[in-house]
């Protein structure tokens, strides 16, 4: 028999259904439970251990498939959140029932069943309750088998004031008024067999949107009093999107109902709770006729994953945490294929190329990891929530998908789908039905991306009459380690020769291959389309015929590729900064708003190494290059334009007032807000977050001010979030410490407070100041910020550009190590440190 590890369950004992009763006490933040839990035991035991965290244990009765009852004796182990049952004779093999009365508190760490206070009208503070489970959590608020694999069907009961709204993941059956306590009791129908960390309740003065129907389900959007009329987007695209997916799985929604709930204070973006999906605020409810397009876009986005999750990941599981990535990448692939099917017009497989960038940022470094690893503790799935599981996971199905087919690949996903509904699954599931349906090499192919760190660089040389690849890994940092890895990439090329342009698709395998082409090409693209996740290096010649076409040979998202890549090589010291400072200077005709992003990325980060003098030169360089795409666009939106133009006009306002130094553009920017203040919808919505930076840039104490006045007063979760993030851009040494002074003082919701740090951090004037601080409070804010949020906020530290800096940074990471987020640590401080050694390296640049 195998040894099990002390944290996993014995699996001799396992839940089919649990009747919970929950009864939440919102005054005293405390709740008292009962469940009963249907149990198959499958060889006689003396004992039976689950897992329960802060939480008590009143009575403990077993009732034996015979009628007998025995009692049980728990004992608690803290360290591995599992509460061990004792009985007083053999419980035999056999259908069971437990029954467990407990009691908790509601706590203030946005994890289990826990609080949520917003301000009504008046002013007053109104209260709620609210669960988050995923990870390991559901042990928080009721004692069970909390692992994926232990699936079983809830029955829900929720005793609460009778003016309180009480959501759980099914729809009420029925709702009793308990007259003499001024309470009512709220039955939920059974749930789907499913997982703990898909369990939800929500208990507090919500309200509901009319519904949509989908099919049977009806879909509403909830909200704190007040806030109600902020959800018809998010309703819009849930309908949309559940039905979209309905399609392409071919399966049906599995839930009877479905709730999207914004809830006050929130760890993460949102969670895919089978039929009671919960959201920051800022995730779900939005104004549409106010909102920027990525505002928009970002509830859409959100929206979307989590109801791709009704299927990935509720319907069919992963087995263990190690294979997270399995929902995740796929939530997030599928909420670009829903997002673009819902509204083309935003391009959202072009704006994919952002976040893929990202995650080839991290995966390019040392401290990387594969995108499925060996989890250990369940509390490590929490380091697994990053840029590599969603980002790099969903671009390298993406990548699979093109070549392999859309059609044939979705036929895969069905097929897996269906083989493993309502149950678990591993990666190698996942393959296994995707090789049946395509009759392609699936598995050979994506364990290489799937198992393996990192990715390569191809680099492109022209000889002859063919073109020649050769794959090395990529690395910010080269060590000379690492060499020989080698991945299976699915290579998209598109050349132009005197015959005319001519595509080829080939799978690279080996370390080098060659292609023939009939006539010698002038000039090729290497992963064509943009869709595989790796970097392209071209010989000089060929590099200059593609720089000679920028506009007519290389489309939208080929040109990001180009920019990012060279970008990457400059931060890797493979290529001169002036060579990359002369690859944007050929963007003059650029009109696209993603382009742009990476090209203002890039100045930002550059703007963060370089020195004073230096910066005056980037800035006037940056002024000549962004100033005619300006006049280009003009201030104000023309008739008929497309939202991606307003947002690039946007952007590129707000990048040439702050980074550029643009004083024009600085007192026009001015001007407007001030027009804005009086006449909101005078000004473009697209423009306003381009002239709060630039007010805040420029920003004096009277300019603060009126910011934190309007985050506090703020009538939108964009609005509020907006003025808030601003704060940490103002460069005045007084306003800094008042802003590092929010991120403790309460004012903040805990939810927000580590990513105004993070902000207060990446302000190269600040930095010092900030970096001081939260050394000073750090105790404090490991106890106040939820746990998740920790790696974020220090992911700041990348901008201490300076050696002692890193240096005391290392120091002080070694002392206070962050060990839900080990991983995320190295990487940000392994960031730091490529970004240090350009510095050394660029010390001439610019002077010459
Ligand atoms: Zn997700």
């Amino acid at each position: 028999m195998a040894e099990r590890k002390s944290y996993r369950l014995p699996t001799t004992v396992a839940p089919e259904r649990y009747e919970l009763t929950l009864a939440p006490d919102l005054a005293n933040w405390t709740f008292t439970g009962e469940e009963k839990i249907s149990l198959n035991v499958h060889e006689p035991v003396r004992e039976i251990v689950l897992n329960a965290a802060e939480l008590e244990l009143h009575s403990i009765e077993l009732r034996l498939a015979d009628g007998k009852v025995l009692p049980g004796q728990p004992s608690l182990d803290a360290e591995n959140e599992q509460a061990t049952l004792s009985f007083s004779e053999n419980v035999p093999a056999g259908r069971h029932e437990l029954q467990i009365k407990f009691s908790g508190i509601l706590n203030d760490k946005l994890h289990g069943f826990y609080r949520s206070t917003y301000k009504d009208e008046n002013g007053r503070e109104r209260r709620l309750a609210s669960t988050q489970f995923e990870s390991t959590d559901a042990r928080r608020a009721f004692p069970c088998w909390d692992e994926p694999a232990c699936k079983a069907v809830y029955q829900v009961t929720l005793v609460v004031d009778e003016k309180l709204a009480a959501i759980s993941n099914a729809r009420v059956v029925r709702e009793t008024a308990l007259r003499e306590s001024g309470k009512k009791r709220v039955v939920f129908a059974d749930t789907i067999k499913m997982s703990t960390y898909l369990v939800a309740f929500i208990v507090g003065e919500f309200e509901a949107s009319d519904p949509a129907m989908v099919d049977h389900a009806p879909l509403r959007v909830w909200a704190v009093p007040g806030k109600k009329q902020l959800g018809g987007f998010a309703s819009d695209i849930g309908k949309f999107s559940l039905e979209h997916f309905s399609r392409y799985y071919a399966i049906p929604y599995p839930g009877d109902k479905l709730d999207l709930i914004a809830i006050p204070d929130f760890a993460s973006g949102a969670m895919e709770n089978l039929g009671a999906i919960t959201f920051r605020e800022t995730a779900l409810l939005v104004d549409r006729e106010k909102a920027t397009r990525a505002e928009l876009e970002r509830v859409a986005d959100v929206v979307a994953h989590e109801n791709a999750h009704m299927w990935f990941g509720d319907l069919v599981t992963m087995k263990w945490w190690n294979g997270l990535w399995l929902n995740e990448a796929f939530a997030t692939f599928m909420e670009m294929l829903a997002v673009d099917a819902w509204k083309p017009e935003w391009r959202r497989w072009d704006s994919f190329t952002v976040s893929r960038a990202a995650a080839m940022q991290v995966d390019g470094l040392k401290s990387t990891r594969p995108i499925e690893f060996p989890v250990e503790r369940p509390e490590e799935a929490a380091g697994m929530f990053d840029v590599l599981t969603y980002e790099k996971g969903a671009s390298v199905l993406r990548m699979l998908e093109q070549y392999l087919g859309d059609e044939a690949f979705r036929a895969g996903i069905r097929l897996y789908l269906r083989r493993h509904a309502y149950g678990n699954a591993e990666t190698t599931d996942l393959w296994d039905a995707l090789e049946e349906s395509t009759r392609q090499p699936a598995r050979a192919l994506m364990d290489t991306w799937i198992f393996q760190p990192g990715y390569p660089v191809i680099s492109v040389e022209k000889q002859g009459r063919s073109i020649c690849l050769t794959q090395r890994i990529f690395r910010y940092l080269r060590d000379g380690s690492d060499q020989d890895r080698k991945w299976h990439v699915p290579i998209f090329l598109r050349a132009g020769t005197k015959s005319g342009v001519v595509q080829k698709t080939l799978l690279l395998t080996e370390r080098e291959q060659s292609i023939e082409f009939d006539d010698a090409a002038d000039w090729v693209v290497v992963n064509a389309g943009g869709h595989g996740f790796y970097r392209v290096r071209y010989s000089a010649e060929l590099l200059d015929a593609l720089k000679r076409g920028l506009q007519n040979r290389l489309s939208a998202v080929e040109r990001f590729n180009l920019v990012n890549d060279t970008w990457a090589a400059t931060l890797a010291g493979l290529t001169p900064l002036p060579d990359y400072v002369g690859l944007i200077e050929l963007l003059h005709e650029e009109n696209d708003v993603n382009v742009w992003t990476t090209v203002i990325g890039s100045g930002h980060h550059l703007r963060r190494i370089l020195d004073d003098a230096q910066c005056t030169e980037l800035a006037r360089r940056l002024r000549q290059l962004f100033t005619p795409a300006v006049e280009r666009l003009g201030w104000t939106p023309k008739n008929g334009e497309s939202e991606l133009e307003s947002q690039l006009r946007g952007d590129l306002i707000g990048a040439l007032g702050t980074l550029a130094e643009d004083q024009d553009c600085q007192r026009r920017a001015r001007e407007l807000f001030a027009q804005y203040e009086n006449a909101p919808d005078s000004v473009d919505r697209n423009l306003l977050p381009a002239l709060v930076a630039i007010v805040a840039h420029t920003g004096a104490a009277s300019d603060y001010e009126k910011f934190c006045n309007r985050f506090k007063t703020a009538k939108t979760p964009q609005d509020e979030t907006r003025y808030l993030f601003v704060l940490a851009n103002f460069r005045a040494p007084e306003l800094i410490d008042r802003t590092l002074n929010l991120t403790i003082n309460g004012d903040v919701r805990t939810q927000n407070s580590p990513y105004l740090m993070r902000g207060i951090l990446l302000n190269k004037h600040a930095r010092e100041k900030a970096w001081a601080f939260m050394k000073a409070h750090w105790d404090e804010m490991i106890r106040l910020y939820p746990d998740n949020a920790i790696p974020r906020m220090c992911e700041g530290i990348v901008g201490l550009i300076k050696p002692e800096l890193e240096a005391d940074a290392r120091e002080f990471f070694a002392k206070h190590p962050v060990k839900q987020g080990a991983k995320q640590m190295e990487q940000h401080l392994e960031r730091l440190h490529v970004a240090v050694l350009c510095q050394k390296r660029w010390q001439e640049f610019l002077h010459s």
